[in-house]
């Protein structure tokens, strides 16, 4: 299959990877020479446009940083440039109505068009592994999951155009929330003399169990995979989840919905980034709230 990968950052590039590795022709492309040379080593062909790109695709595949990247290169270099019978898949994570926006575009155009935001950060687009949440027309979505399987675990059909975007930022709020709340609860633990590590083998086998528990838990020890044992390093980026709180926000605003824990999320990661910690692992926000931050790298 002929594809065109636009987009070859963080996760672009191990996700265009996947899909040489799985033996498609993929043209790429990104501003980047750095990338371009990247992504080259990785088995694809580098090109020098978007036209260059998406000129025979029969799938066009983006991923790209945010909203008015993907409405501009969709409306001014994909749309038009592709053929009419080529699938069209952002990956990107993006405000729902942008994604509707472009939905209705490449619609219109004649295009089919998909939703496809990722969760599972920049080691699972080099694994494969990603877990894909998809807006589009039900009849479309076998063809869709056909042309994501080189880089996924699982596709998930979640509804019509910008539904992906709105499961993406929804379940991102219910993490940024628990990891605060799990954070809070291993500080007073803290403070009461309760030991964080025996109160991880408790709250994991309790009700205050989540995701952020046990898998993820902010104090090294207990979960030797989770970035607390690596000072932070790597792992899911505070200024991304903050972006995602703030896609969050914008999106309950517009839509009228109450999500008080999700704004105080927001404020919370918000100072973090501000005191230079957005390159930091997100659940390093602990630091901040035992009022640690000396022995924390920024970055
Ligand atoms: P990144 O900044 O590393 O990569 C984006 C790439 O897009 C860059 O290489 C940039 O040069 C390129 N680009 C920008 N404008 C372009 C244009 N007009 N034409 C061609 N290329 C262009 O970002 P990333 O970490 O790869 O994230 C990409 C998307 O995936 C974002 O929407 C992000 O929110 C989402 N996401 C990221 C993670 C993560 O852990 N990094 C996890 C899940 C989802």
């Amino acid at each position: 299959m002929k594809i065109a990968f636009i987009g070859l950052g963080n996760m672009g590039g191990g996700m265009a990877a996947n899909q040489a590795k799985a033996g498609h022709q993929v043209l790429a492309f990104d501003l980047s020479q750095a990338a371009l040379n990247k992504a080259k080593a990785a088995g694809c062909t580098p090109v020098g446009s978007v036209a260059e790109a998406v000129k025979d695709a029969e799938v066009v595949i983006t991923m790209l940083p945010a909203g008015p990247h993907v409405l501009s290169v969709y409306s001014e270099q994909i749309i038009g440039a592709a053929p009419t019978s080529a699938l069209l898949l952002d990956c990107s994570t993006i405000d729902v109505d942008t994604a509707r926006k472009v939905a209705g575009l490449a619609g219109e155009a004649g295009y089919v068009f998909a939703d496809a935001p990722v969760s599972g950060g920049i080691m699972a687009a080099e694994a494969g592994t990603l877990a894909f949440m998809v807006g589009c027309d039900e009849a479309q979505f076998a063809r869709i999951e056909t042309a994501l399987e080189p880089m996924s675990r699982v596709t998930m059909r979640a509804g019509d155009h910008g539904t992906g975007q709105a499961a993406k930022i929804c379940n991102n709020m219910i993490l940024g929330i628990n990891m605060i709340a799990t954070c809070e609860g291993i500080a007073l633990a803290e403070k009461l003399g309760l030991d964080p590590v025996k109160f991880f083998d408790i709250a994991s086998k309790s009700s205050g169990q989540s995701w952020s528990v046990t898998t993820y838990y902010p104090w090294p020890g207990p979960v030797p995979t989770a970035p607390s044992n690596r000072d932070y390093d790597g792992g899911f980026a505070t200024a991304m989840m903050l972006k995602d709180l703030k896609l969050a926000q914008d999106a309950a605003a517009r839509s009228g919905a109450s999500t008080p824990l999700g704004a105080q999320s927001e404020a919370l990661f918000q100072l973090f980034e501000r005191q230079g910690f957005g390159g930091r692992d997100f659940s390093a926000i602990l630091q901040m709230l035992r009022g640690q931050m000396g022995d924390l790298k920024q970055g």
